[in-house]
């Protein structure tokens, strides 16, 4: 198979080397991607190798190629309570389309419908 690109420390890889994603990663990791084969025990980018999917889940692992992948998407952020630091707890997804400002937090689910518009699905409350 081709050459997958992964960067330090992701379980993530990529197919396309000029991937916007990977741009990201290598900004956050001093530039270090290797290329590897095979891609087992990786998982693959959401945006260079998993095209079909208009679901996805916002998590750490995640969120870096959402917001890419999303165009009307920015980083949400608060104050942890534990640490006092501004901490990224999410996507903010601007007015777009009818869609309003939505708020995705690690867990939600965030939909591309198919009238263009992207949706959040709030995880579902922990019993
Ligand atoms: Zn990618």
């Amino acid at each position: 198979m081709a050459a997958a690109y992964l960067p330090l420390g992701s379980t993530r890889y990529h197919l396309d080397a000029n991937c916007p994603a990977l741009d990201t990663a290598r900004l956050h990791n001093g530039g270090i991607v290797a290329e590897i084969t095979p891609t087992t025990g990786y998982t693959p980018c959401l945006l260079c190798v998993d095209t079909a999917p208009t679901e996805w889940t916002v998590t750490t692992e995640t969120i870096a190629e959402l917001w890419e992948l999303i165009g009307p998407a920015k980083y949400h952020t608060s104050i942890n309570p534990d640490t006092g630091r501004v901490a990224i707890d999410g996507l903010t997804l601007l007015e777009h389309g009818n869609a309003d400002r939505q708020f995705a937090r690690f867990g939600d689910t965030i939909r591309f419908d198919r009238n263009g518009c992207y949706r959040v699905r709030p995880a579902a409350p922990s019993t």
